[in-house]
């Protein structure tokens, strides 16, 4: 087997057990919950599981998706996070090979899925993961700096500067979202979020991303109006598919441009 082979597959199940892992905390942190302890467990009868039940994929499969115990089904989130954490690492990998630009990716993929997972649940997005992942990706950019020999205002705090930015024009899209509809129309997660955004995705970009959002949100926050649903929708997901799409494509403002003026 060739070597970029082994190593794309031994991508793939390092994806899946983070993503294992990015259950947990997605589903945990908005709680309170400690992230350690206890072990993992059946949520309907509290049966723990087996080193043997908690193999990212496989184990949901030999299962078929119920609990051990008192076949309650289990979420299919479980599998899917996991396979989808699998599939984005395999991908940094293919795209970016084996440097800091990876670690990057795959960093920021990992605050994409837990912020997903837990916004989709609970409608929040932990200030934890984004200042952890945000510590984590700003130290690896400072590695950049010196492997690259790049200067730190270049690599590092121009960063910052788009991830500031980017935050800011979110803030003012809530402000008159708000007014527009006289209710909150995003989360502060949200708003935090675009710096992260920002920070990997640069300024240009991670308006884009906002707009690629709104774009695959849009048509669902319509049927929510028309159902008068008065739930918000939880726009980080819609953020986080739109990043990992202008990430794993490197998409940027040139070839944007220059696909409309051609
Ligand atoms: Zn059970």
């Amino acid at each position: 087997m060739s070597l970029e082979l082994t190593t794309g597959i031994m991508m793939f199940f390092f994806g899946m057990v983070f993503g294992s892992f990015y259950n947990v905390v997605g589903y945990r942190l908005p709680n309170n919950m400690s992230i350690v302890y206890p072990s993992s467990h059946c949520p309907n009868c509290n049966h723990k599981l087996k080193f043997y039940e908690l193999i990212p994929i496989i184990s949901y499969l030999f299962l078929l998706g119920k609990c051990k115990n008192c076949k309650k089904r289990i979420s299919l989130s479980y599998p899917f996070f996991e396979a989808l954490t699998g599939l984005l690492f395999l991908l940094s990998y293919l795209v970016f090979g084996i440097n800091i630009k990876f670690f990057i990716s795959i960093t920021f993929i990992s605050i994409l899925i837990i912020i997903s997972i837990s916004d989709i649940k609970y409608y929040i997005i932990p200030d934890e993961v984004l200042i952890v992942g945000s510590a984590l990706i700003i130290i690896e950019l400072l590695i950049n700096c010196l492997i690259q020999d790049i200067s730190i205002l270049n690599g590092v705090v121009l960063p910052i500067l788009n991830g500031l930015g980017a935050f800011a024009v979110l803030y003012l899209f809530k402000i008159f979202g708000d007014m527009v509809f006289q209710r909150e129309s995003l989360g502060g997660g949200d708003i935090k979020l675009l710096f992260v955004i920002g920070l990997v995705l640069g300024f240009d970009m991670s308006i884009v991303t906002i707009f690629i959002a709104s774009f695959i949100a849009l048509p669902l926050s319509v049927i929510s109006l028309i159902k008068n649903d008065s739930n918000i929708l939880p726009f980080g997901p819609y953020l986080s598919i739109s990043a990992v799409l202008i990430l794993l494509s490197e998409l940027n403002l040139e070839s944007i441009l220059q696909f409309f003026i051609k």
